[in-house]
């Protein structure tokens, strides 16, 4: 179906998802421009497929079952354009090396996402964020794909929320224009590195995983549900090769053989036990 594209068949997810667990994908397509992502698009809906876009994986828990249908990934879509102290950034583009470009051209604002184990595209879209920062507040424009066509949302159509945008599922994100600071590099170099170090040194990073697994929930007092976790003793609790991480209970990792419903249940037990005590968040997680 997909011959004149970059193209794999029956893949295996597990090397797709940071999770490492997950079947097999019918295709994933690797289009090298618009026109590309716009004829297999077409493709897919000549064919009647299902299909998905994804970046790298950190966020989505992709079923045992497998995908049967169509995953597109847009790591071809790697622009690196600086305009003073603006930037057009493809969205397919990870944020490790995005953040050395940025380092290297002298542009600050970012350097809390190195670390994350992301593309800017999925950052933009579940508007990530950590240390106080989100993506939002660096957003100007972004260039999008609904359905055949290329529009430019600015910044006010994009309601960007915790953990969220208007982007999530319509739209096909393919770049985007951020607003940073002209800054010296070996200072941005040093917030690099210290932000990446106090990630380290309080997340389990050494073992696959989703990031957390839960939002954070906003009521009248913030209520953390790593923090809830830990306090109901569940830290370490395991389902098959899943287990809740001992460094921060807010990760569900993988410490071996894990399986995507061994990481399911988990989830489930601890909604269970949150819910035993009035709790209800919300999975940051998306499971495919
Ligand atoms: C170790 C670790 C640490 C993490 N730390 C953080 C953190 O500090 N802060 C934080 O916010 N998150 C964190 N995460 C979670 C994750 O990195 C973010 O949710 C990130 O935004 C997902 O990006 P991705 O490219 O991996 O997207 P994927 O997981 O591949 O996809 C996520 C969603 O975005 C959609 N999507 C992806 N690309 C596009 C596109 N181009 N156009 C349209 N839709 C698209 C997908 O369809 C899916 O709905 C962490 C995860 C891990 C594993």
């Amino acid at each position: 179906m997909f011959e004149e594209f970059e193209c794999l068949e029956n893949v295996e997810l597990s090397n797709y998802s940071t999770m490492r667990t997950g079947g097999k994908a019918k295709y994933i397509v690797f289009p090298k421009n618009v026109k590309e992502l716009q004829k297999i698009l077409k493709i897919i809906k000549k064919n009647k497929q299902k299909y998905c876009i994804f970046g790298n994986g950190s966020n989505i828990l992709f079923k045992d079952e497998g995908f049967d249908g169509v995953l597109i990934n847009l790591k071809h879509f790697n622009k690196f354009e600086v305009f003073g102290e603006s930037v057009y950034v493809g969205a397919g583009i990870n944020l490790f090396y995005l953040n050395q470009l940025l380092q290297k051209n002298g542009l600050s604002g970012l350097e809390w996402s190195y670390g994350i184990p992301a593309t800017l595209g999925g950052l933009v879209v579940n508007n990530g964020g950590c240390f106080g920062y989100e993506i939002a507040d660096f957003v100007e424009e972004v260039f999008v794909l609904k359905g055949l066509k290329v529009l430019v949302l600015n910044r006010s159509e994009l309601e960007f929320s915790y953990r969220n945008s208007s982007l999530k599922h319509k739209y096909i994100v393919l770049s985007a224009k951020l607003k940073l600071k002209h800054e010296n590099p070996e200072v941005i170099k040093a917030k690099m590195i210290d932000y990446l170090e106090t990630k380290r040194k309080n997340q389990p990073c050494e073992y696959p995983s989703l990031g957390s697994i839960f939002k954070k929930i906003n009521g009248k007092e913030i209520l953390y549900p790593a923090k809830l976790i830990d306090n109901l003793g569940l830290k370490g609790v395991k389902i098959g090769g899943a287990e809740v991480s001992k460094k921060h209970a807010g990760f569900l990792i993988n410490v071996g053989g894990a399986t995507s419903r061994d990481v399911e249940a988990l989830i489930v037990f601890l909604e269970s036990k949150l819910a035993e005590i009035g709790v209800f968040p919300e999975r940051e997680i998306e499971i495919l």
